[in-house]
Order: C-alpha cells, then structure tokens, then sequence
C-alpha cells in the first residue's frame, strides 16, 4: 500500500470510557506511524459515568497498553474482582456465583462439570462454583493473583476490576495525550458528507472545521454520526431484555471490602453493588412498564442507606445498530449499542471492536470484504452476551411482582432455546468458541438458575466414582483453607501500591 493510500488522520467524537479506550488502544496500535489522532468532546454533554465493573479482558488491554497495573489501581481507586454474586434471582431467598476462571479440573480427560453432576443427582451436597477458586477467596473478602511460577490450588482464578469510571476517563486521557493524541474541546454540530456518503468533515459550534480520513463515533446513546448522520438504524432488543431505566448513586465505603460485584434481583428488576476503594458505587436497574422513577429512587434508597450522591436516572434502549461500521465510521461503545450491565460486558465490547478494528486498519480505499466481517463478528458477540443475560431472567422461578411474573410468557432468542434443549436433554453444552462466556461460566449460571439436567454423560461411569467422591470432598476442603491464608482484600490493594 502506498502512503498516499494509508489513513493519515483518525477522528473520535466523545471523550467518555468509549472515546479513551478507543483512543488510547488506536495510539498504541499505530505508535511510531505518521498518523495524526484527533479527539473531540464535548463541554456541554456529559459522560455516562457508571460503566464501574468489568470482566477479565480489562487486565489484558492494560497489558497491551503497558499501563502498570498497580498504577492504574492506584489512580482510579479500583478494587478486584473475582466474580458476580447473584441473590434472589432463581428464587426469593436463593443465591449463586458466576466465578472467573475455571471451576474444579478436568478429571479423566471428562470436564469436572460432569463428575460433579454425578455427584449431585446421587445426592451430592457440594455447589458447582465450591470447587471454583475465585469464589473461595471472595466468599471470604479475600484476594490475590496466582504467580505463574509458584502454582498452588488457587492458581485457576482470574480477575477483573471495579473502578471509578470518571478517574479512568481521566486516567486515559493522560495516557493519550502522552501517545500524542490531540484533545478537542468543542461541541459537534454539524457532520459534512462527501458525494460518497462518507463523513469529510465535522463543524464545531465555535465554527472550527475539523477534518479526516476516518470517524470514530463515541457520541454516546446519541449515536451523532453513525445513527444520526449515517441513519444506521437500531435492532431493539427489547422484546428479549424489557427494563430500559436506572437509577445510579454512591454510598460511603464498604468493611470489609468485597472481592466481588453484587447483583440482587428486586420486585422490578435489580440492584448492583459495586465496591469500590473510598466508595460505593450502586444501582436499580428497571423497567418503567412496572415501576416509576420514584419507586426505583426509593427502593434504592432503602436497600443502600445514605447516599454520598444525588441519584441520577439513565434511560437506555437495549439493543445494537444494524451495522457497527458503515463507510469511514466506526460506532464503539454506547453509540453502537447497549446491553444491560448485568455481566459488565459493555467496557469489554469497546475494547473488543477497536482491538478488531486495529487489525483491519483500513486504506482509504475502505475494502468491503474486511467492514463485513468486522461486522459479522460484533454482531455475533452481542448474540451471545444477550443470550447469556437472558438466561438470568427466563429460568427465574419467581412470580412475585407482575416484573417477574412476566418471564413466565416472554420469548427467548432461537439461539439460547436451542442451547437450553441439548443441555437438558442430555447435559450438553454446545459451546461456541467465539462466545465470550466460557463453559463454565454457562455452567455456573445455568445451575445458578435451576437448570440441571437429568442425565450426566455415561462415559463417566468409566472412572472410579468412590475416589471421585473422596477427591470432591478433599479438594473443596483444601481450597477453603488455601483462600483462608491469602490477604484480606483492602490489605491487599495497600501491598500493591508500595
Ligand atoms: C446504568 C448503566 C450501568 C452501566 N454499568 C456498566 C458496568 O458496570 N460495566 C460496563 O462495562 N459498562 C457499564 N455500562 C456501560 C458503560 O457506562 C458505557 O459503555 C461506557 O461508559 C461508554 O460510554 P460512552 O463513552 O460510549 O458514552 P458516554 O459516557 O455517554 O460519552 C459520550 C461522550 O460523547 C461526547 N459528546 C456527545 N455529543 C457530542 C457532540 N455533539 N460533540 C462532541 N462530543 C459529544 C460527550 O461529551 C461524552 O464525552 C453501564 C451503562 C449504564 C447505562
């Protein structure tokens, strides 16, 4: 490819989680290469600001930015996390963990999941997750990272991190101006078209041009270029995951401080508690069908005690554009649409697109064939994470509330039924290697949720169960009193930050 071919100048509107991530993973891909990055926020529209818990892959794009992490923690009052705990959600009273890692080993060449079944259905008392070691150190609020040099029964746990979204944002936006990123302020009024209908041009309020070869629209629920000036419409996913509102405010610190995020189930939908360093950051997600903002207001208030904050309501439209990319414009983050925060994956799914974008880099000649499949692949991880969170809702047993009662009747995607009939048929789990969630995960969420099958695979019967048995007792007994000796988790943080 000739030079003259190559794109010189990236343009990102938005300066929220999306705008800096993509910003900050572009200036890392295109380091030392003649390419100007130019982002622009506005002074007058302000960011999301709640996007505090995310999943593993959040330490791997640290990694790829060589951003230390016990900086990043240190800067951004983050905490660790080790999984979710989820109450209420199958029945009222009722808990269960989606750990991260993996969860027992396999035995026999068989996945653990299988031997644990056989253990179950023959009266077995143990949970799935009690063989996970993640969940071991959170159910004790403890934490710390496996050294891959020094393995120990702990070492199958993996973390991610709680943060506080706007120190993040500011976090990277340091970052970026480091990797010589320039910053914007300016309002976008107006978006240019060339005869081709791709975008030439942005008019700012103070009536500055600002030019480019490729846009990046990280407007927000908005969707300003991609939705607006590129009328890509939006697939509404409503039907599927109906709450469309949250409420959102702080409360003080939590002691002692827990290794996990928190989500319970309420008569209207559910709460997230997510622990952070100097705070707490918490929420009451909704659906405005069943409950009024002051309803929602008040059942958080009640569950949380004193806010630090003035709660804020957020509305939001579950879903995704038809196309992520169309012509020179990329939509990332909530411009490209919005799953709700049950699982975090939204801060995963703007890395993902700019990580997929930075191995497409375009020309200017914008081949058709890469923008496809760049499309192709997003829409596929927005299936399965919506599969995944509508798993959480369809297998409830609850019909307390007309919310719950609901999902008694509501329809799932094809994609997630047919998943739901292999497993309970014959305890298979078809599992889709481009699907964010790992085996263990659905495993942990559908028995979370009371879905068991009623036949584990016979091939088991070829290991000896007596030692199997004696195996599941000694080895959750040795991951308890492994996650006994690690630190407490505040305890932790304060090692890491000397
Ligand atoms: C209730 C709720 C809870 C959430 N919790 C989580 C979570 O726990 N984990 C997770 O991973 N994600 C979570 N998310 C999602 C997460 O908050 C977002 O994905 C993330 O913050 C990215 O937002 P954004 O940058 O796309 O948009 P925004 O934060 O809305 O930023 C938009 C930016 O565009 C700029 N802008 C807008 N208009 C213009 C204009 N005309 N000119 C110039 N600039 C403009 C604004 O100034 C702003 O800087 C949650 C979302 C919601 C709604």
């Amino acid at each position: 490819m000739s030079n003259e071919q190559q794109i010189k100048t990236f343009v990102i509107v938005g300066g929220g989680t999306a705008g800096w991530i993509s910003a900050a993973i572009l200036s890392r891909a295109l380091l030392n290469l003649p390419c100007k990055i130019r982002l622009i926020e506005s002074p007058h529209v302000p960011t999301i600001g709640v996007g505090e818990a995310t999943i593993p892959s959040i330490v791997d794009m640290l990694e790829y930015l060589k951003i230390p992490l016990a900086e990043f923690i240190l800067k951004t009052n983050a905490t660790f996390k080790l999984g979710i705990k989820f109450c209420d959600w199958h029945k009222l009273g009722s808990h269960y963990w989606h750990p991260f890692g993996h969860v027992g080993n396999k035995i026999e060449g068989k996945p653990f999941y299988q031997h644990w079944l056989k253990n179950k259905l023959n009266g077995g008392t143990s949970e799935f997750t009690d063989f996970s070691p993640a969940i071991a150190l959170a159910k004790q609020n403890r934490f710390f990272i496996p050294d891959p040099q020094n393995p120990t029964n702990l070492s199958a746990s993996t973390y991610a991190l709680h943060f506080d979204a706007t120190l993040v944002a500011e976090f990277l936006s340091q970052y970026c101006q480091n990797n010589s990123v320039e910053h914007i302020k300016g309002h976008v009024q107006n978006v240019v078209l060339d005869t081709q209908g791709n975008i030439s041009q942005l008019t700012l309020e103070n009536g500055a041009l600002v030019d480019g070869d490729f846009f990046i629209d990280c407007s927000g629920q908005q969707s300003l270029l991609l939705g607006k000036a590129l009328r890509i419409g939006y697939e509404n996913w409503q039907h599927y995951l109906p709450v469309n509102k949250a409420v959102a405010a702080q409360s003080k610190v939590m002691r002692p401080l827990p290794s996990f995020t928190s989500s319970f189930a309420h008569e209207h939908g559910w709460r997230w508690q997510i622990p952070l360093q100097n705070r707490t950051g918490n929420g009451y997600v909704y659906c405005d069908q069943y409950c009024s903002d002051q309803q929602a207001q008040d059942l958080l208030a009640k569950n949380v005690g004193d806010f630090i904050t003035e709660p804020r309501i957020i509305s939001f439209t579950t879903g995704k554009r038809h196309k992520m990319w169309h012509k020179n414009c990329l939509a990332v983050g909530l411009s490209s649409g919005f799953l709700e925060p049950l699982e975090s994956t939204s801060i995963y799914l703007i890395m993902k697109a700019m990580l997929n974008f930075v191995q497409t880099i375009p020309s200017k000649k914008l081949h058709q064939a890469p923008i496809d499949e760049f499309n192709r692949k997003m829409d596929h991880e927005y299936e399965c994470i919506r599969d995944f969170i509508v798993l959480h809702y369809s297998e409830t047993k609850r019909t307390d509330s007309p919310f719950w009662q609901m999902w008694q009747n509501l329809a799932i995607p094809d994609s997630l039924e047919t998943k739901l009939d292999l497993f309970r048929s014959q305890g298979q789990l078809f599992h889709d290697t481009d699907d964010l969630f790992a085996t263990d995960s659905w495993y942990s969420v559908l028995e979370g949720m009371g879905v068991r099958p009623n036949e584990y695979d016979p091939l088991i019967d070829a290991s000896d169960y007596s030692k199997i048995q004696q195996a599941l007792v000694s080895s959750q007994i040795a991951l308890d009193q492994s996650a006994a000796k690690a630190l407490e988790h505040m305890a932790y943080i304060k090692k890491i930050k000397f």
